[in-house]
């Protein structure tokens, strides 16, 4: 089977220089696996409240993404609300209501547990271990957190970046969570807790993929139309991990094209608010702008003997 995925399902309260959504449909999970469903199979593992209306979900279900693991529970749904100001990389985040995120407790359904992929995006980290200890044999694991859990619970991160293949965190929460100014002593010191990968995303910046002894640098795609960067980050994992599980191939060809996929799907997301964008996207715009990426960062090696 594909990708399963813990993480939010939220209402968001969002407000750009370019406009303000209230309400909107959002959370890390709801990105990732919409991102994710145009490359693989989707099962998410989340819990929502009372007040979620069901049109949300068909949406999900419409992108064919397997909602079994979605509870539904008495109480309100994890609301989060932010600003961004003209720099568009970093969101000030105003409230978090945790709500049902207070009670939930992650139950994987069977046909969930034997994933070959698993992402532990945005949520508390405890949830994260509860999930990762349901799966019996996963190939690849990889999560994300937010400066939020990484000063409220860095314990039991720093237990979940040990078990993990593949971090995939802010340029902001990786100086956060090391305590450390210089990206690269940053990165190194996240890889020495045990992982194989941490791949830094840097919003319009674009994303630095460390391992041990390399280091792979993708830029962001120069939009001229930016609205929203909320789910920036999770679509750009959901591409990721998406074309990862689609074609299995783990070489560093295979993680770099899939870090260019990543990119692809985030620069979508921020064309509009909310998943507006996701809605009416369409594969072979994926695929045309994989290709204008190829292009934008092609350049000729040194000719011979010089
Ligand atoms: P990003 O991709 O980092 O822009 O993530 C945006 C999404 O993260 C929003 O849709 C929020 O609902 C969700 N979010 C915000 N705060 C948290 C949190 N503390 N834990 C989990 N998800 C969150």
């Amino acid at each position: 089977m594909g990708i399963v995925v813990v993480g939010t399902v939220a209402f968001d309260t969002v407000e750009t220089p370019f406009g303000r959504g209230e309400n909107v449909l959002g959370g890390s999970a709801t990105y990732f696996s919409t991102s994710a469903s145009f490359f693989t199979d989707v099962s998410l593992v989340a819990v929502v409240g009372e007040d979620f209306p069901d049109e949300h979900v068909q949406f999900l279900k419409s992108r064919e993404i397997n909602t079994d693991g979605l509870q539904r529970i008495p109480g309100k749904t994890f609301h989060w609300s932010g600003k961004y100001g003209y720099d568009l990389n970093e969101a000030q985040t105003l409230d978090t209501q945790l709500n049902v995120l207070m009670e939930f407790k992650p139950e994987l359904p069977e046909t969930y547990r034997d994933a070959d992929y698993l992402f532990l995006a945005n949520i508390d980290p405890d949830l994260q271990m509860e999930v990762l200890e349901q799966v019996r044999k996963p190939k690849v694991v990889a999560c994300d957190t937010m400066n939020f859990w990484i000063s409220s619970k860095p314990e039991a991160l720093k237990k979940v970046l040990q078990k993990v293949d593949i971090v995939v965190i802010n340029e902001g929460e990786a100086r956060q969570f090391t305590g450390e100014a210089n990206l690269v002593k940053a990165a190194r010191q996240i890889i020495a807790l045990g992982c194989k990968r941490l791949v830094v995303k840097r919003g319009e910046y674009g994303v630095l993929m460390f391992t041990p002894d390399s280091v792979f640098a993708a830029p962001a795609y120069p939009l001229e139309e930016v609205f929203d960067p909320t789910g920036a980050g999770d679509t750009f994992a959901g591409g990721f991990m998406g074309y990862l599980a689609s074609t299995g191939n783990m070489t560093e060809e295979g993680i770099r094209q899939a870090i260019v996929f990543g990119s692809v799907m985030a620069s979508f997301n921020v064309e509009d608010f909310s998943l507006d964008r996701m809605k009416r996207l369409d594969y072979r715009e994926i695929e045309a702008r994989y290709r204008s990426f190829k292009s934008l960062t092609h350049f000729q090696d040194l000719p011979e003997g010089l």
